[in-house]
């Protein structure tokens, strides 16, 4: 049977208000939040935007997700992970200050935002799997605790997937930093031998005595790092990196594999919303107030994070008249991550979708 998309049209003619009052509307015609009971907690997995960026889904519009979630006496968060690379998103304290910076407010989102340290274990889930790529999920445990989870997506490029939506902000949105870097990467990170002042940072945060200093700068031997990550968070002079692309060929399953142990305790209790406004060529933690690569199409809302992935997609070649996204990104096949979730039982890729 195929799973029903609800889509609601936005121009950029639309003001902020307007597109509030039309998010209320699909989310009441739609019925997609009516799973949730009394009591429960509701974990929204946001992106609150990098330095910069002007495509995050905005603060008014996780406010009308949160305040429809109250009404059905629910009790929503907002959260994301640390990011792998350095930035104002790769600790704690800085990705919240940045949330706020963004208008990510309780006043204005009407819940709390929380930015799990991923450093202490006590906030880290890791989720034993039988999928073909991923055998141990290292998620961020307030995802797995709470009752539900309602990904809120802004729908556009990827350097590496083609095109990020729903599945994306799940499977990569939810790891932590060192279940990013093995999606990302199958080798160990490395010094930027340049910009490395021997200060031993990353030394005394490596739980494998992995760095050295050979013999006044450091090395990170690769046969020794178990990808924990914590020495790219600990280097405060942008000396370690982690070899983007060797992960390429198989982030896509990868991502996908982290949402199926996302999901894993989450049936009939998820929701997704993706926003095909200011589509742009990059995500959100590279694009700063990049151009339009399509005009706004308008807000989704499903229970099925595969069907309304295909469905953006969808949407989005037939406004360009083309795969855009293969075009911009000509390496990346973004069916990819589709088709491997259909295979995975995560959704469906046929699906009804239903004008609001
Ligand atoms: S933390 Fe960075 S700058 Fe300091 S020793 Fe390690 S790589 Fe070099
Ligand atoms: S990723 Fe972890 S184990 Fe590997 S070198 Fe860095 S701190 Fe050490």
């Amino acid at each position: 049977m195929k799973s029903k998309v609800y889509i609601i049209r936005v121009s950029q003619e639309d003001n902020r208000e307007n597109i509030c009052a039309k998010l209320n509307k699909l989310i009441d015609s739609s019925k997609v939040l009516d799973f949730l009971k009394a009591g429960q907690s509701a974990a929204l997995k946001m992106h609150f935007g990098e330095v910069g960026n002007a495509g995050y889904v905005r603060p008014e519009y996780a406010g009308v997700i949160s305040q429809a979630i109250l009404k059905r006496k629910a009790k929503p968060f907002l959260s994301d992970t640390n990011t792998l690379y350095s930035g104002k998103r790769t600790n704690s304290v800085d990705h919240l200050a940045l949330a706020y910076e963004h208008g990510f407010k309780p006043e204005v989102v009407k819940a709390r935002v929380i930015i799990p340290d991923d450093s202490k274990s006590e906030n880290v889930k890791e989720i034993k799997q039988d999928n073909q790529y991923v055998k141990n999920a290292s998620i961020a445990k307030l995802f797995w605790d709470a009752d539900a989870i309602v990904g809120i997506a802004h729908f556009k490029g990827h350097l590496m997937t083609g095109f990020g939506g729903a599945l994306k902000n799940l499977g990569m949105g939810c790891a932590t930093r060192p279940g990013k870097l093995f999606q990302h990467c199958n080798v160990a990170p490395y010094v930027i031998v340049k910009n490395c002042t021997a200060c031993k940072a990353c030394i005394a945060v490596c739980p494998a005595i992995a760095i050295a200093l050979k013999p006044d700068k450091a090395f990170i031997d690769p046969q020794k790092c178990i990808g924990c990550a914590s020495c790219l968070a600990a280097c405060k002079f942008h000396a370690i990196d982690v070899k983007w692309e060797s992960g390429g060929d198989q982030i896509q399953e990868k991502i996908v594999d982290f949402a199926h142990a996302v999901l894993s305790n989450k049936k009939g209790k998820a929701a997704f919303f993706n926003f095909c406004l200011k589509i742009t060529q990059e995500c959100d933690c590279l694009a700063q107030d990049d151009p339009r690569i399509v005009p706004d199409i308008g807000i989704m809302a499903s229970n099925d994070p595969v069907a309304i992935d295909k469905a953006g997609f969808d949407l989005v070649t037939k406004a360009a008249g083309k795969d855009i996204f293969k075009e911009l990104h000509p390496k990346r096949d973004g069916m990819k991550q589709l088709k491997y979730a259909a295979k995975l039982g995560l959704g469906n890729l046929e699906y009804k979708l239903v004008e609001i």
